[in-house]
């Protein structure tokens, strides 16, 4: 598969080449949400990964403007501005700053005159490019890179210039025939030189004069070289050449970019040396002679994000070291510092000294109270999320942020009610607006009627418990899906609330009313309580077993989209448990005698109380945490806080259920 990957872009690479005279090292005009990304999936070394897509040495280009932007975006973007400065500045004759988009597209002007290839991941931008000839775009997905199989345009313009490209127009004939003239006065065949040799060389300067394309090299398939069993051993050559008389290099470590170069007697007791390399300007100062060799000591520069003396290892040899005086004197320390002129990159410090993710941006459910403002809280907190709080009541849900401290930053508030499946759509297409990319959905909102007689209805009359907890939520993720498989943030998550109390293989799951959805007649009739049952199992409504069975669905959708998408997309689905929160709202329609009670007597008796703010730290774990990044399981928490993987009750996971529920709830919210 990837070598059929790396064969399909060496193809594209060879079109550029061969039909607009693009040539090593290959110039990426990389963009901020390009370096971005790199440095996000730790593609790095930048311009080892580009190199080997392309197949070549690559240059990694930028530009002031861009530079710019990246400023502007602060703290959030800082890993990659640091990044883009290291990188080579484009020219872009932009006095006053421009977009990204705007600049990148000056710089390739009409024609791409200076080979660029475009690396961006800005999907607007690649639309533009496929139409402009010559400009071939790479862009990631996730940890890979990709170039865009030239379009349909490209194809047609290479085409349309192929010929010609093959034959020669009036006035480049003109040119050809003046300084092949010229040529054959200046140069006669005293100098050695034959007339056909001296056409085929002047053709050639006019070919480079005017521009033309020449015929790209292609590799010929074939034996690779001479069998390695029939080769002779090479021969030494003289000793100034020997190995032990060549500069070898001793890596001491990667980082902190330390390396020895040690290089045998024979050289100068107190060196002073002035080593130029001359492709990356490696510059070592001073040596010092102890025990036969010298060792000097190199401060590494990144290179275009790769180790200067890895890149320049193979030419680093005796004759770039100049001595100045030879001795027999052995070896010394060389301190050598190096200036690193050439292009850099983004080099591993900036990857692996600190973390250099986006902001995760979130999704809760019935974020304004209880559980879901708890782990809004404990994800702000950490300045490493984005939490969009989806609440039905907008006041509310900003005075609990404000009061919860979270900062503003760190959170926004949008509009849903669960109770109406318009309102869901409304909020995916309002989502959509706001430009976030989706990373997490925690499916949190509920709500617990146990004291209610008769059933009420949500707007597309089903009832409330069911409607609100199951079939809204069913929509939200089902819609909302697309944009989790669209993210490209390293782990996505979807996540619906669970409950202790829809598994009757647990004590609290066997008090009464039980959870059962039976056949699921009553969901199949409507729900609606006119035509059939306003409880999924078709029985006589009951409150509190409505909340109980909408659980049982939320675990059962959980794992029916763990199998449905989860292989495909890498989308980790699961369900929690955060233990009893005796303190919510969730209770808020229980009699008052109940809501005094619960709490002590979950605290004092059965001690399975657990506080908001411990409930919160639990839901952002099952968000966030890479220990629970395990896909279609159902979390719960021992006495000590730690998690584990809890078995369902036989009915939460029956997958033949689930498919029915699937399919039902489907038809129920119009997705069939
Ligand atoms: P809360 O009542 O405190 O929170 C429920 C949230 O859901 C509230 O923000 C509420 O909004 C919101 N909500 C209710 N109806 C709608 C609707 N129609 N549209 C949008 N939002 C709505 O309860 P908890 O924090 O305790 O419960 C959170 C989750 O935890 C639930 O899924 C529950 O089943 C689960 N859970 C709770 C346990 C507990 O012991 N508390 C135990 C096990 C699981 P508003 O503020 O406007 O009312």
């Amino acid at each position: 598969m990837r070598v059929k990957k790396q064969k399909r872009h060496r193809k594209v690479v060879r079109f550029y080449s061969a039909c607009f005279g693009f040539r090593e090292p290959y110039k990426v005009l990389c963009d901020g949400t390009f370096i971005h990304h790199l440095l996000h999936h730790r593609l790095t070394p930048a311009d080892d990964v580009i190199s080997h897509l392309l197949g070549a040495r690559a240059l990694l280009f930028t530009t002031r403007c861009i530079i710019g932007e990246l400023r502007s975006l602060g703290q959030s973007h800082s890993e990659a501005l640091e990044a883009a400065q290291q990188l080579i500045t484009a020219r872009c004759d932009h006095e006053k700053r421009v977009g990204a988009t705007a600049c990148v597209e000056s710089v390739i002007g009409e024609t791409n005159s200076e080979h660029f290839f475009v690396a961006t991941q800005d999907a607007d931008m690649r639309k533009k490019f496929r139409e402009v000839p010559g400009v071939p775009v790479i862009y990631g997905l996730r940890n890979s890179l990709f170039i865009e199989q030239p379009s349909t345009q490209q194809r047609e313009y290479a085409k349309s210039t192929g010929e010609r490209r093959l034959h020669m127009g009036e006035s480049e004939y003109l040119k050809l025939y003046k300084s092949d003239l010229k040529g054959m006065i200046t140069n006669d065949s005293a100098n050695g030189v034959t007339e056909g040799t001296q056409l085929t060389r002047n053709f050639g300067s006019t070919k480079r004069m005017l521009g033309v394309a020449e015929k790209s090299k292609f590799k010929r398939k074939g034996a690779k070289g001479p069998n390695p069993l029939s080769c002779k051993k090479k021969k030494k050559k003289d000793d100034t050449s020997a190995p032990q008389n060549q500069l070898t290099l001793r890596w001491l470590c990667r980082r902190p970019s330390f390396h020895q170069l040690s290089l045998p007697a024979k050289r100068s007791a107190s060196l002073a040396f002035t080593a130029f390399v001359p492709t990356c300007n490696l510059r070592l100062s001073s040596a010092s002679l102890v025990q036969g060799k010298v060792a000097c000591i190199v401060k590494e520069s990144a290179f275009l994000g790769s180790s200067i003396l890895e890149h320049h290892k193979s030419q680093f040899n005796a004759p770039v070291l100049r001595t100045k005086r030879e001795s027999n004197h052995s070896v010394g320390v060389v301190k050598a510092q190096t200036t690193a002129v050439a292009a850099p990159g983004l080099n591993q410090s900036t990857v692996h000294g600190k973390k250099v993710l986006r902001k995760g941006v979130v999704v809760i459910t019935g974020a304004s109270s209880g559980l879901g403002l708890a782990a809004a809280k404990a994800l702000a907190e950490t300045e490493k999320w984005h939490v969009v709080m989806a609440c039905r009541d907008f006041l509310k849900a900003e005075k609990a942020a404000q009061s919860a401290g979270m900062a503003k930053e760190n959170y926004s508030i949008m509009h849903l009610d669960l109770a109406s499946l318009d309102s869901v759509r409304q909020f995916v297409h309002g989502f959509r607006q706001s430009g976030r990319p989706l990373d997490v959905l925690v499916c949190n909102a509920a709500i617990y009627r146990p004291t209610a007689r008769t059933p009420t209805y949500t707007a597309d009359g089903y009832e409330m418990s069911v409607g609100v907890n199951h079939l809204g939520h069913f929509l939200l993720a089902n819609m909302l899906l697309d944009d989790l498989k669209k993210s490209d943030y390293p782990s996505r998550r979807l996540i619906i609330l669970g409950s202790i109390t829809g598994n009757t293989n647990t004590l609290a799951g066997n008090v009464p009313p039980k959870a059962g959805l039976g056949d699921l007649r009553g969901l199949a009739g409507g729900l609606d309580g006119r035509n059939s049952s306003a409880m999924i199992d078709g029985g006589a409504f009951d409150g509190a077993k409505a909340y109980k069975d909408s659980k049982i669905c939320n675990m059962l959708t959980m794992q029916e989209l763990h199998r449905r998408f989860h292989e495909d997309t890498g989308i980790t689905f699961a369900s929690l448990y955060p233990g009893c929160i005796a303190t919510t709202g969730l209770f808020r329609e229980h009699i008052p005698l109940f809501r005094l009670l619960f709490p002590p007597f979950q605290k004092f008796v059965t001690k399975g109380f657990v506080s908001e703010d411990e409930s919160g730290k639990r839901l952002a774990q099952v968000v966030g945490d890479t220990s629970l990044s395990k896909s279609g399981v159902y979390w719960s928490w021992n006495k000590n806080s730690a998690s584990f993987e809890n078995q369902l009750s036989e009915e939460a996971s029956d997958a033949v259920k689930a498919q029915k529920l699937w399919e039902i709830s489907e038809k129920m919210v119009g997705l069939a």
